[in-house]
């Protein structure tokens, strides 16, 4: 056990100032409320839903904890700058980047237009790529702060078991998945020397908006239990508990991984009974 090692100490990210983006919703709220459970400060980015962002807000100062709201575009350089700009002056530096905004803009390949295609990737790949940037410069320049963290900072991005399981119909969002794969590995080869952990969060199905038909119904469930070995939907707690560990001390020589957080989605459910 090397010197900095947390060793059996509880998951603890106090001191730690986080930014989720997409933190109004779904697996982002779960993963802002965690964070801030754990003792981390955390900005609760956003781009529409005013009311929604100042609830997650609220629930983590009634608990005791430190977090404000921004509203930015992940896909707008200028507004993201602005956003990494204002956490620097806020919460004086970021020691946690979680790259969780993403959307679906489903077409059947030959009608997907152009703006359906870019729209997906601007925000779920670009989006992910400047936010990452500038978490990267502000690591840089801070360096390893040995009384917070082993590490100069940490980045996990939501990725999905698409990244690895083609999905028709959903051209679009399937391929800025497996791209954050390729970019989350070699940002985490890059960095790595500087003590920068970079690592992705690929979920199955876990019950948020974005995939309301897939478990609103009794027949929606049962056919997506087809798809899940464990035989329940994810919960956004449960990716929160995944990106608590993965961003804290205990996950120190962790970098350039996926963490499925899928319940067996990715483990071919369809060969169960046909050995
Ligand atoms: P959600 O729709 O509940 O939340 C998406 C969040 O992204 C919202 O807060 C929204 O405001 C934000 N957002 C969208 N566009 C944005 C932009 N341009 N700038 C800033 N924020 C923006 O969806 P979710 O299920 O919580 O998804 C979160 C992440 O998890 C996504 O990256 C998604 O692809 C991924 N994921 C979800 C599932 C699932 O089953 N729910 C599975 C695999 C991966």
């Amino acid at each position: 056990m090397n010197a900095a090692s947390p060793g059996t100490k509880s998951l603890d990210l106090s001191g730690q100032k986080a930014l989720v983006t997409g933190a109004n919703s779904g697996i982002g709220r779960g993963v802002a409320i965690a964070l801030a459970e754990a003792g981390a400060a955390v900005v609760v980015n956003y781009v529409s839903g005013d009311d929604a962002a100042a609830e997650v807000v609220d629930q983590i100062t009634r608990s005791g904890g430190r977090a404000y709201t921004h509203r930015a575009d992940v896909s707008s350089e200028p507004q993201v700058l602005v956003m990494f700009r204002r956490m620097v002056k806020e919460f004086g530096t970021i020691d946690i980047l979680v790259n969780n905004a993403g959307l679906q803009r489903d077409a059947a390949f030959e009608n997907m237009t152009l703006d359906q295609w870019n729209f997906v990737i601007g925000v779920n790949l670009t989006g992910q790529f400047l936010c990452a940037r500038e978490a990267v410069r502000e690591f840089k320049r801070r360096g390893v702060v040995k009384e917070v963290s082993c590490s100069a900072g940490k980045i996990i991005c939501l990725s999905s078991v698409h990244e690895v399981i083609p999905w028709a119909g959903h051209v679009n969002y399937a391929a800025s998945k497996g791209g954050i794969n390729m970019m989350m590995r070699s940002i985490a080869q890059e960095v790595a020397p500087d003590r920068i952990r970079v690592n992705s969060i690929a979920p199955g199905a876990i019950r948020t908006p974005i995939n309301t038909a897939a478990w609103k119904t009794p027949e929606a469930y049962a056919a997506l239990m087809k798809l899940v070995p464990y035989k329940r939907i994810g919960e956004p707690d449960d990716v929160g508990r995944a990106a608590v560990w993965l961003a804290s001390d205990h996950a120190d020589y962790i970098t350039g991984a996926t963490i499925f957080v899928d319940g067996g989605m990715t483990l071919y459910p369809g060969f169960t009974e046909n050995g």
